[in-house]
């Protein structure tokens, strides 16, 4: 060790030693820098990358070696051997480049220590090339002990830094991995020359083609320069490109899937319709909309809903062939656009793959993720030439879909947009029903399966429309709760019907529908209470029919509503039931106190297996858990048998009468004349006049 300290304080001249030192930083500081900007690229990261960052970290460890044998001082005659100088610095730049890659990139459990013992390995072989190309005149005698010990500095130095580097985050791993690597450098160099003696011999000359040390001085001056302009290229330009392009990136894709957004799509679709004009081909814009992904959300919570969208994403991605892209441009709502276009079928086969990757059930922990896909096609230059009226009428087309109960890819077509703005001329005369009386109320019996006798009724709206007649409440229900204008119809349908019913002299139950966002109405139980109270009806006949899906829209508000609801006296309903999400666990956790079975499993009865096993299972677990069953839509005798063997308690179908007016059931009811003043008569008799 004396020998080092020996070595460093006589033999050096300190003016190089303190340019070497400087230098050492400097690339200990840049090589870090390199190692942890290559830590945040891709893992492709390209060849390119390694080679500079190799340049720049190997030379400037060259260069530190030189600068500080420049300072060395040789009492003899001596130069540099070109090749071994050149080959020196190319060994320093390809183990460095090598070591850092195999730091950041290499899979194996050591290859951070790795990647550090490979740079304390050039750091060696540079220093004993560029001595063996140290011509003096003389010989160079080697103590091996300090030699061996300078080679264990670099490498455990080497490994050190990397180590502290690709393992460590704190606040201090950052200088103290520079620290290592200037140690690294540093004590390698001067032990190493400490383990050399310069021991002169004049029958030895220097030869010719060496390279001065003047010129040696001009070299590493060179590389300096090289090293400085490199490190500059490799951190602030990528830096800022890098910068640039992942702003750019985040811009334009979603931040949970990664796909394309909204913005991506703007600013390509009409490029890619331009694209499929000038090739004479057509381009398909698709709409594709999840069916009960709220449902996910809300029944197994955010996380799982975030899962599914990002495994439907990477499945999207890898179904995607050549032309072809899918973007998210809303919360379950993306866009896919096929470009090269030339027959039908080709978009055919893009949506059926598209939908199989919606299909596909998805596990994420203990549940079964399963969601459904509409989707709305339309095509360019065929049905519109604009991006954003294209996309408009996909979305026309999904609505479609949605709505459909066998079709689940729609293309668009021009009567569409005529049944939007029927849809919107509706919505706007909706508005004005309640106070042209245009509103009545129809009842439909339900029976007791065992004696056959009427057991209650179900109160139905329906809207006498002054130029079209009866409008359906399957038509103007939906847009009713669209524009919100469900809130003061249900409020009247309520009123109405306990006014009515309370004057009936018969005691039957009377069900009324409750829309889902009257449910969401904290109110809901005062306004039924003081409705009840006005006028007069007992509680205990009048039944609220709640539909599975307001159920699961916000579960706790609702179990407080339904809660305070049965409070009251009221019986609750569950009405549909089996179109939903969730219905075996639903039942358990709502107090419900009936449930229909929705009519489209009724009708499959004894035709479907499916549907024959759903009605029996729901009987049975109804009844183990005390709820009594109504079957909706019977219209055959052998419905009814089949009902009455599995012990269902209740139906309601054409079979034993449709929905009728107050007038129709005046007499069954006991309400005689009283019926003849109901809401919707006048607006009936007008409308009659109006058709005579
Ligand atoms: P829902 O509550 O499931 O009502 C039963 C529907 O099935 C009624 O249609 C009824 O006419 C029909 N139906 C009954 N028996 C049979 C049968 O044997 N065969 C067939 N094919 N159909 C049968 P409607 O009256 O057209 O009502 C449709 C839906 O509109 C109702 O379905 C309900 O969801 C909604 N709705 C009706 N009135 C109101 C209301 O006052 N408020 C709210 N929020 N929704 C209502
Ligand atoms: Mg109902
Ligand atoms: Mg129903």
């Amino acid at each position: 060790m004396f020998k080092v300290v020996t070595c460093l304080t006589y033999e050096h001249d300190y003016s190089y030693v303190v340019i070497a030192a400087i230098v050492c930083v400097m690339s200990s500081i840049m090589t870090v820098r390199l190692f942890d900007r290559a830590k945040r690229l891709p893992t492709e990261s390209p060849l390119s990358w390694t080679i500079l960052s190799g340049m720049a970290g190997g030379a400037a460890i060259w260069t530190t070696h030189f600068v500080a044998m420049l300072g060395f001082r040789i009492p003899m005659d001596h130069a540099f051997n070109p090749f071994l100088t050149l080959a020196s610095l190319l060994i320093a730049i390809v183990f460095t480049a090598k070591g850092l890659h195999v730091a950041v990139t290499g899979a194996d459990r050591f290859s951070s220590e790795g990647g550090g013992l490979i740079i304390g390995v050039g750091i060696v072989a540079m220093h004993f090339t560029g001595m063996a190309g140290l011509e003096v005149a003389g010989h160079i005698q080697w103590d091996w002990s300090l030699a061996a010990l300078s080679v264990v500095f670099a490498l455990v130095l080497g490994a050190l830094t990397t180590h502290l580097l690709a393992r460590h985050s704190f606040a201090w791993s950052r200088p103290l991995a520079m620290l290592t690597l200037v140690l690294a450098i540093c004590s390698m160099h001067f032990t190493a020359m400490g383990a050399a003696t310069l021991v002169p011999d004049p029958s030895v000359f220097v030869p010719a083609r060496a390279i001065s040390s003047e010129f040696l001085a001009v070299l590493v001056l060179a590389a300096m320069a090289v090293v400085a302009g490199l490190a500059l290229y490799v951190l602030d330009t990528r830096t800022q490109r890098e910068l640039i392009d992942s702003f750019r990136h985040a811009a334009t894709h979603d931040a949970l899937t990664g796909l394309p957004n909204r913005a991506f799509l703007s600013a390509h679709l009409p490029q890619m319709l331009e694209q499929g004009r000038a090739a004479a081909t057509e381009t398909a814009v698709l709409v594709v909309d999840l069916d009960r992904f709220k449902e996910v959300n809300d029944v197994h919570g955010h996380h799982c809903g975030d899962f599914l969208l990002q495994t439907l994403a990477e499945r999207f991605t890898d179904c995607l062939g050549s032309g072809e892209l899918v973007a998210r441009v809303g919360g379950d709502e993306f866009i896919a656009v096929k470009q090269h276009v030339r027959a039908q079928a080709q978009v055919d086969d893009f949506a059926r793959r598209l939908v199989a990757c919606v299909l596909e059930p998805m596990q994420h922990e203990a549940n079964t993720l399963g969601v459904g896909a509409s989707v709305g096609v339309s095509l360019y230059p065929g049905d519109f030439n604009d991006a954003e009226e294209l996309v408009g009428a996909a979305d026309l087309a999904m609505y479609r879909a949605k709505r459909s109960l066998g079709d689940k890819v729609c293309y668009y077509e021009s009567s569409m947009d005529e049944g939007r703005r029927a849809r919107s001329a509706l919505a706007m005369e909706l508005r004005h029903a309640i106070e042209r009386n245009e509103l009545e109320l129809y009842y439909q019996p339900q029976l007791d399966v065992r004696t056959g006798q009427v057991s209650g009724y179900e109160a139905l709206l329906r809207w006498h429309h002054r130029t079209r007649g009866v409008v359906s409440p399957t038509e103007f229900i939906p847009i009713a709760e669209e524009t919100g204008l469900i809130i003061p119809i249900g409020e009247w349908v309520l009123k109405t019907v306990c006014a009515e019913v309370a004057r009936w002299s018969k005691p039957y139950r009377v069900a009324v529908n409750v829309a889902s966002a009257q449910l969401t109405q904290v109110d809901l139980p005062r306004m039924v209470h003081e409705i009840l109270l006005r006028t007069g009806l007992p509680a205990g006949r009048l039944e609220l029919e709640i539909t599975e899906a307001s159920v699961i829209e916000d579960r706790d508000r609702t179990l407080h509503v339904i809660r305070q609801l049965k409070a009251l006296g009221v019986t609750i309903a569950m009405d549909d039931y089996g179109t939903g999400y969730s219905s075996l666990s639903t039942l358990q956790v709502f107090p419900f106190d009936k449930v229909k079975i929705d009519r489209s499993f009724v009708d499959g009865l004894m035709t479907n297996e499916t549907s024959t096993a759903i009605v029996k299972a729901t009987i049975l677990l109804a009844s183990s858990l005390k709820i009594a069953v109504l079957a909706e839509g019977v219209e055959r005798q052998e419905q009814v048998d089949f009902l009455q063997a599995e012990g269902c308690a209740e139906m309601q179908g054409f079979l034993f009468g449709r929905p009728q007016p107050l007038t129709d059931i005046a007499e069954t009811v006991g309400c005689g004349d009283e019926a003849r003043g109901a809401p919707g008569s006048a607006a009936r008799a007008a409308s009659a006049a109006e058709a005579a």
